[in-house]
């Protein structure tokens, strides 16, 4: 059976010296493998169309008693230039994948998932925003969309919203205010002022189409990252090698 649709390569293996098997995060049937006869040559109709974060049109055919689809056609939209245009980036780009291919669960559809991912790619490869406040938008969405979200309306305790100092504890996903939090009873914890606080909530609560459009100066986006990545690594219980790269390429 044949599948017209769209997709993300997230990852590019080469079988052999023709031929390529990827893996895509596609608008109809999730995340699936595909594999792409021919498409190392570049003369290949397919080459271009199944290249690392590219975004194309693939026709899929689904080879019975297999869960790998068989690429006939992979046509490019978009290949986010910009990202191979520096090294952090493109680390930060498989990082992400890396994430992806970790929490989504295979052939889950999400359209939201693929709209968050091309958006910050897009940011990212235009260098629209700091990479530090695409990564901490996409790490808290996409967790948030996959059954993680975190509750940081008020303090845990004793339910304030608004105070100077907020502890975030990524191993619950929760705000202890600093009038409660007291030092030798305290779980590990990042300690943000009212600014990365506000950012914080951003990530989780803001409208998607204004998901990206918040600014805090270096040190804030800094603390930033430090509390998404240790919700990521909390949560999902997992160490992610893609994320030692980046870290060693900024
Ligand atoms: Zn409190």
């Amino acid at each position: 059976m044949k599948t017209l649709t769209e997709g993300l390569i997230l990852r590019e293996q080469n079988i052999g010296e023709r031929d390529k098997l990827v893996t895509a995060l596609t608008v109809d049937k999730g995340i699936i493998k595909g594999f792409a006869k021919g498409a190392k040559n570049i003369k290949s109709q397919n080459c271009a169309g199944t290249q690392l974060f590219t975004y194309s049109r693939l026709c899929l055919i689904e080879s019975k008693g297999r869960d790998t689809y068989v690429i006939s056609e992979a046509k490019s939209k978009e290949q986010f230039f910009g990202l191979r245009k520096d090294i952090a980036n493109m680390c930060l780009a498989q990082y992400f994948s890396e994430l992806l291919m970790n929490i989504l669960v295979d052939g889950e559809k999400n359209k939201e998932v693929l709209s968050l991912t091309l958006n910050s790619l897009y940011l990212l490869s235009e260098n629209k925003k700091p990479p530090t406040l695409i990564k901490s938008c996409f790490e808290m969405r996409l967790l948030s969309i996959c059954g993680y979200m975190p509750d940081l309306t008020m303090c845990s305790i004793c339910g304030e919203y608004d105070r100077e100092t907020f502890f975030f504890l990524p191993q619950t996903g929760s705000l202890i205010c600093s009038h409660c939090a007291s030092s030798d009873s305290l779980p590990f914890s990042i300690t943000m002022d009212r600014g990365i606080t506000k950012a914080l909530r951003h990530t989780i609560y803001a409208d998607d189409k204004k998901l990206f459009s918040f600014s805090l100066n270096e040190t804030g986006l800094d603390t930033l990252n430090r509390a998404t990545e240790e919700y990521v690594i909390r949560q999902t219980e997992r160490h992610y090698k893609t994320l030692d790269f980046y870290k060693a390429m900024r």
